[in-house]
């Protein structure tokens, strides 16, 4: 355990912050910006004294809130969202707001129209994204865990990028109040952490009903208990085989009108990197030696994922975006002829292209005579996708469920590992990263927890790993990866320092 004089914090934090830029605001300045849990509190499930981060599309009263945003950068939260407040209760401290893509729309962070947060693992390469800054933070030891948001990965991948854990809980077991909505039917607040066992207090601290989310609930009663006691039995994991996603990818690229180029971008997108493929072999082999058993199974709706996942989802950010309009949130332009010209002239200067262009396919997608053809069609997918996994992981609905086959669903999380940015010829088109969305997406779309976890280094870089589970299952999840991460604890970055027990 390293010393935890309050100065040392700081100037680790600083140290670190040039480099990754992974906070749009920190408050490190303030007398308790010091970590003040001992290495004796160790048992302690307790969050007490922890700092944490929270990515700046999340209310936190008197931080940021700018979402990534021109429009919003000057924005300060008037309140706090519900799963920060539940964490301040526990005695936890947010230190800062995190970098984002703007309204979380992207894959690196890069779409952030306030600054550029860099991989701690290599500082050329991205931190993958939406979350890019609260997975950089907790990958860099600044801070113990961090809230983020996963609308189609935004979790998962960054954690994946920069080797932490990435829990996207069941739709609903979370409450979103105070989360900027993107596109309300698929997003989640997630964590982003250092530990599995954090992982885990973070999320009995955060879950449950709110009263301000109607769409939040309480874990059934039969759902498997939180701190069950049931860590690691042996469990039937699915796993998603190599054929399948070959399969998917050809059926992806038939569907694709458009060049031969496009199709090609768009499988090769979605190919696991030998990195990644040897990575997701290695977890298997781990998993196995751990005692479970391990089936091969098919999801043959994968293929339609994406499309859904982004008809539906720029349809909702069209609808939920329509809010900035420079009147009652974002920056007035200082001259407008009228009402609708004040409109248009805010969110030319306010929205990035990555945004103006989703506000446009949403339209594109919900305008009138068309909805059969794009909307209803996606939603319609939705529901097939939702009944695959049902299938292999039993009904949500706990009561009625079918013999199931598997406890869990193992799922690569993203093709690659972190990307560059073009400087070295290594980076991913904003098409590219859409494709490659394929293996997120599904758990949004069908509301299940997805629980994703580094396995490997290759080349200086993570690969990570994800469980899919049945709805309100998350303890089975974490029972797992617990029980891996003892085996096979998880890696750090140079310069790494373990402030916290
Ligand atoms: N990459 C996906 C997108 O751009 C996921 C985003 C998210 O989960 N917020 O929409």
């Amino acid at each position: 355990m390293a010393s935890r004089a309050p100065e040392t914090y700081r100037a680790y934090c600083t140290q670190w912050e040039e480099q990754i830029r992974a906070f749009i605001e920190m408050k490190l300045a303030s007398d308790t910006a010091f970590p003040v849990v001992s290495p004796g509190d160790a048992q302690a499930k307790g969050l007490a004294g922890l700092p944490f981060a929270v990515k700046d599309n999340i209310a936190v009263q008197g931080f940021s809130l700018s979402c990534g945003s021109k429009l919003l950068e000057d924005l300060c939260a008037p309140y706090t969202a519900t799963a920060v407040r539940k964490l301040e209760a526990t005695g936890a401290w947010v230190l800062g707001k995190t970098n984002l893509d703007e309204f979380g729309m992207g894959s690196s962070t890069d779409n952030s129209a306030i600054q550029r947060t860099n991989n701690p693992w290599d500082t050329s390469r991205v931190a993958g994204g939406s979350s890019g800054g609260s997975a950089a933070a907790v990958a860099a030891g600044i801070v113990p865990f961090a809230l983020g948001s996963d609308t189609g990965g935004s979790v998962r991948q960054p954690a994946s990028f920069c080797g932490v854990l990435g829990l996207k809980p069941s739709y609903g077991a979370v409450s979103r109040y105070g989360l900027v909505a993107y596109a309300s039917s698929l997003e989640n607040i997630g964590i982003l952490a250092d530990t599995t066992a954090r992982c885990r207090s973070v999320f009995a601290a955060i879950r449950g009903k709110d009263p301000l989310d109607q769409t939040s609930q309480d874990a059934p009663a039969e759902a498997p208990l939180l701190y069950g006691h049931d860590s690691g039995g042996p469990k039937v994991i699915g796993v998603l085989s190599a054929e399948a996603i070959a399969k998917a990818l050809v059926a992806v690229a038939a569907g694709i009108e458009g060049s031969p180029g496009t199709k090609e971008t768009a499988v090769q997108a979605a190919s696991l990197e030998r990195e990644v493929q040897q990575g997701f072999e290695l977890a298997k082999t781990r998993l196995a030696a751990l005692g479970h058993r391990l089936v091969e199974v098919e999801i043959p709706s994968l293929k339609y994922g994406v499309p859904a996942y982004y008809t539906i989802a720029t349809a909702e950010a069209s609808a939920n975006l329509a809010r900035f309009d420079g009147v009652r949130y974002g920056r007035r332009p200082l001259e407008a002829e009228n009402p609708e010209d004040l409109i248009d002239k805010a969110r030319e200067a306010g929205f990035g292209p990555e945004v103006k262009l989703r506000i446009l396919l949403g339209t594109f997608v919900l305008r009138s005579g068309f909805q059969d053809r794009y909307y209803l069609r996606a939603q319609r997918i939705r529901m097939g996708i939702r009944r695959s996994f049902e299938e292999l992981l039993g009904s949500a609905e706990y009561g009625i469920s079918a013999s199931p086959h598997c406890d869990a669903i193992l799922m690569p999380v993203f093709p690659t590992r972190a990307f560059g940015r073009g400087d070295a010829g290594e980076t991913l088109s904003p098409f590219a990263q859409k494709a490659a969305d394929l293996y997120t997406c599904c758990a949004n779309l069908a509301g299940l927890p997805a629980l994703a976890f580094p396995v490997s280094l290759a080349g200086g870089l993570p690969v990570g790993v994800q469980l899919l589970g049945r709805a309100f299952s998350e303890a089975t999840l974490l029972d797992l990866v617990e029980a891996y991460e003892q085996a096979h604890p998880f890696p750090h970055p140079a310069a790494y320092h373990a402030f916290w027990p």
